[in-house]
């Protein structure tokens, strides 16, 4: 096609591959699987701007991916085999890094955990953290707005980005890229961008806001009684630590038990003896010796108010480590398991509780061997409502038969808390149906206008996160 050659004649034949696409082509889940039109890797801002350029010229619709580690289904075609995709991961080059503004300018395919490694070379911290972090990348985590284990604290992808470098549907560059804290000179795009799941342009760079790194650490694995405790021990934790508080982690017992069997050489601390545990960290900028009495004072209060049974607080940073690798490795384990079912909610922390006893409720009344794999950020209100298939042959295929059921149930619960279908993963191709179901009418009419006034063509991830109308 002229299109491929065109790309070809702005990136270099070797990055424009047409043949042997199955890893960009296939979501990090196995999932989603479509077919690419070419993939092409451009190496620079430039490159990207006349890719794009040329498609719209063309009328092909492009498909920006980062790591590929999304879990949505955003970042691979669709079955049309006439979308190309962009993939950036040429794009990975550290542009300045401004230690005394505290910030970072890098490329878009940045890997997030070059972004790390580099602040903390510069005695800096860069707070974005996840599992995905050894392959997700920089634009990915805009374009999503990730947020991970530490938003507690430092707020999700959104709250970490100062300035953006985009290149617009027609091909124009938009240079955004500004490390200023204070700028009220107009609309900010750039909040429009983060979050827009590559809808509205492709993220070519970005100003990242660095931090002071915590001179100390500590973190505690908690066994909980029920989740109204976990709920309770996280108001008491606020309290105690104030800002110092950057982790609370909730796992049910199914989760962490799976995760045991998947990788016993994490070695979860009984995993089968609590229903629920909590992985509490606290980041300070005094010393362990001075921080390590505020913190275990918290958890002593928390055994007497019965808010905890159990506190195993880690004595090692290897401890540490292995103990936040456990929690990591659930979607990991259930990956390995088989086939399951991803709810990536929000509810308000208040309600997390009831909700989890409302929903267990109603699906257990249909299916009583249901595997419920829980867990979440829940100092953020974020759950990850996970469903196993039942252990046994027709497992899978019981969970398949029940799979719309159970979801609709799920997202009834979400509404009726007050929370969200979508709380960290994004909508992607996954959730494209039922955000234009649930979401406010007024709020999906804002956007398909906005959607409509920046990308008229339709190009940009095209059936991604919105449905041309009601
Ligand atoms: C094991 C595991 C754990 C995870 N844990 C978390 C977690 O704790 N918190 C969390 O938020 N997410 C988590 N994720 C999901 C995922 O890692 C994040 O959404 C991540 O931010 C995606 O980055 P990526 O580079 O892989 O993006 P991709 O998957 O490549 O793309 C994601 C979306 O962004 C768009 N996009 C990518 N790059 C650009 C760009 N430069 N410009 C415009 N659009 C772009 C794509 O089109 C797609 O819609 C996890 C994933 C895995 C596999």
């Amino acid at each position: 096609m002229d299109i491929v050659k065109d790309l070809r004649a702005i990136v270099g034949a070797e990055h424009v591959l047409t043949s042997a696409l199955e890893a960009y082509e296939t979501d990090w889940r196995g999932v989603f699987r479509g077919r690419a039109l070419a993939v092409v890797l451009p190496a620079d801002t430039t490159q990207v701007a006349a890719v794009v350029a040329a498609c719209a010229a063309s009328r092909v619709p492009i498909v920006t991916q980062g790591g590929n580690t999304g879990l949505v289904g955003g970042a691979v075609p669709d079955q049309s085999g006439r979308q190309i995709l962009l993939s950036l991961k040429r794009m990975h080059r550290v542009r300045e890094l401004d230690v005394q503004n505290a910030t970072v300018t890098v490329e878009a395919g940045c890997v997030l955990q070059t972004v790390q490694h580099q602040a903390d070379a510069a005695g800096l911290l860069f707070p974005l953290r996840l599992a995905a972090e050894g392959s997700c990348t920089i634009g990915g985590n805009l374009a999503s707005n990730a947020g991970g284990t530490q938003v507690l604290r430092y707020g999700n992808a959104r709250e970490l980005c100062l300035g953006l470098e985009v290149v617009l549907p027609d091909g124009r560059i938009w240079n955004g890229l500004s490390g200023l804290r204070k700028d009220n000179s107009g609309y900010d795009l750039r909040q429009l961008y983060i979050g827009s799941e590559g809808t509205l342009g492709v993220i070519t760079a970005a100003v990242l806001r660095l931090f002071p790194r915590p001179a100390s650490m500590m973190m505690a694995w908690l066994s909980v009684p029920s989740a109204a405790a976990a709920i309770a021990l996280h108001e008491h934790a606020q309290r105690q630590l104030g800002a110092t508080l950057t982790a609370f982690e909730l796992m049910g017992q199914a989760a962490v038990s799976l995760a045991d069997r998947h990788f016993p050489h994490l070695r979860a601390p009984a995993p089968d003896s609590s229903p629920w545990f909590v992985l509490l960290e606290q980041s300070s900028d005094l010393p362990e010796t001075l921080a390590r009495p505020r913190f275990e004072a918290m958890l002593q209060a928390a055994l007497e108010q019965r808010y905890i049974n159990d506190a195993l607080v880690a004595a090692s940073i290897d401890q540490a480590q292995r103990l936040w690798h456990l929690r990591e490795a659930i979607p990991l384990a259930q990956a390995r398991e088989g086939f399951n079912l991803k709810h990536d909610i929000a509810v308000p922390v208040s309600g997390i509780a009831g909700f989890l006893d409302a929903v267990e409720t109603t699906l257990r009344e249909r299916l009583p061997d249901i595997r419920l794999i829980l867990l979440g950020h829940v100092g953020d209100g974020n759950l990850h409502y996970n469903v196993q298939a039942p252990a046994g042959d027709d497992g899978a295929a019981i969970l398949a038969q029940h799979q719309a059921w159970i979801t609709g149930r799920i997202y009834d619960a979400v509404q009726a808390h007050g929370g969200s279908i979508s709380a960290e993963h994004g909508v992607g191709a996954f959730k494209v149906a039922e955000l234009a179901a649930r979401k406010d009418a007024v709020a999906l009419d804002l956007m398909r206008s906005i959607k409509q006034a920046l990308d008229p063509l339709q190009l940009m991830n095209p059936g991604r996160m919105l449905t041309a109308a009601r």
